[in-house]
């Protein structure tokens, strides 16, 4: 069912600012929308309004054209799965996902017949007999999963209902759900803060922000395209080199300077330049996009590598080139040890510019034609900044 949310405002007692700020989304039916930020920048709080565990202060929340902002939670046809999901630890596997049938005075045969469907579903159908207590905690959010659909909900909500699992059993139960969504047709609302996550089991994500949406679009809108500078921050692991700016003109095209350095500007920039209001950028240009060369050349920097991280596949590099440090991601049998000189070349159709005043991007929202996946914040001129994991000791 498609859900449609209008100038949704929540605002918490005392607070400073809104925790959901007039949002306004469409998430169609059968997609599995993931609800993508920091803590505390509204998610939860915009999943449970949809709930009806939260009353919006005010806008209008809307599943299949039917306005439901006023109804309670049991009259909205909708799901949820929590990150502590609470069952009930006297009752066994089996009776905890028949409760909501009995609730609704299901006949015995019926609900037996559900039960074990969801939990084939769910790959739990032979742990029906055992007590809570005797699962793993994987097995324990399964539980929670088949419980939610027992009813056959048409919208299910989840708040990060992974994240008290270890990285493999994530992974893992991540897939689970990807298929769980392909086999109801159900539509699907994730909320997580962890932007692998949301790349990964997506249809939509919905970028949020102090209260704001920030971006709404697939993963590879979000990853290849960001509208701004936070969402080009937060998406992406490493995190995407971020410099400050200033542009100056050149015999009609443009060039960036940068601190210790400077490049020359793509076409494609040329209509968002041109309505600046002033001359200050931020650049941007994702670790898996930055090639070593042998040479120096147009658009390369010469430098050093400092520190090593093996990721597997690939390393990443870190590189220091005009007095800045580069996180330069590389194929593993073509990695530089440290100390080695190195020239790093920023390819025009792979770098991101954003109006340092309004952090905009200048590329119209027209994501860059590009074979690399991967995300940095702002500060003063010459700084990169880095979300925290990928940064060198
Ligand atoms: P997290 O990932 O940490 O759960 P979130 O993005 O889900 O964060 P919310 O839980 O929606 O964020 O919170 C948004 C803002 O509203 C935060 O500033 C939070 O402190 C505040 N907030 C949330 N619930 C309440 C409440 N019941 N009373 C007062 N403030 C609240």
């Amino acid at each position: 069912m498609k859900v449609v949310l209008k100038d949704l405002l929540k605002r918490f007692a005392n607070a400073e600012r809104a925790a959901v700020n007039k949002i306004n989304l469409v998430i169609e039916k059968g997609e599995l929308a993931v609800l993508l930020g920091p803590s505390g920048c509204g998610k939860t709080t915009t999943l449970r309004m949809i709930a009806g565990l939260e009353q919006p202060d005010s806008g209008r929340i809307t599943i299949a054209e039917r306005d439901i902002t006023d109804l309670a939670p049991k009259d909205r046809r909708l799901a949820m799965v929590f990150q502590n999901f609470s069952m009930y630890p006297t009752m066994n596997v089996y009776e905890n996902i028949a409760f909501p049938l009995h609730a609704i005075k299901m006949k015995r045969k019926e609900i037996d017949r559900t039960v074990r469907e969801v939990a084939r579903l769910v790959n739990i159908d032979h742990l029906l007999e055992r007590s809570l207590r005797q699962v793993s905690g994987g097995e324990a959010q399964r539980v929670a999963l088949a419980r939610a659909m027992v009813r056959r909900p048409e919208v299910f909500l989840m708040d990060e209902p992974l994240s008290n699992l270890d990285a493999k059993l994530r992974v893992q139960l991540r897939t689970e759900i990807k298929r769980l969504h392909q086999d109801t047709g159900a539509t699907f609302i994730f909320v997580t803060h962890d932007q692998e996550e949301a790349m990964t089991l997506g249809d939509k994500i919905i970028v949020m922000n102090n209260g704001d949406i920030q971006q709404v679009g697939t993963p590879h809108e979000v990853f290849f395209g960001p509208r701004n500078a936070f969402v080009a921050n937060f998406v992406g692991t490493p995190s995407m080199n971020m410099l400050s700016g200033r542009i100056v003109a050149d015999e009609g095209g443009y060039r960036l300077r940068l601190p210790g350095f400077e490049l020359s500007l793509p076409a494609r920039f040329a209509d968002g330049l041109g309505k600046m209001k002033s001359d200050g950028v931020i650049w941007g240009i994702r670790p898996e996009a930055i090639k070593l060369v042998s040479a120096p050349g147009e658009n390369t920097v010469s430098g050093q590598v400092e520190l090593v991280e093996a990721l597997g596949s690939r390393d990443l590099i870190f590189a220091r080139a005009a007095e800045q440090l580069f996180g330069v991601i590389v194929d593993a049998q073509e990695s530089v040890p440290v100390g080695a000189p190195c020239h790093l070349h920023f390819a025009g159709e792979q770098m991101h510019l954003f109006d340092a005043a309004s952090e905009r991007s200048l590329l119209n929202d027209k994501p860059p034609q590009s074979p690399h996946r991967d995300g940095g914040r702002l500060c003063k001129d010459g700084d990169i900044h880095r979300i925290a994991t990928n940064s060198p000791p």
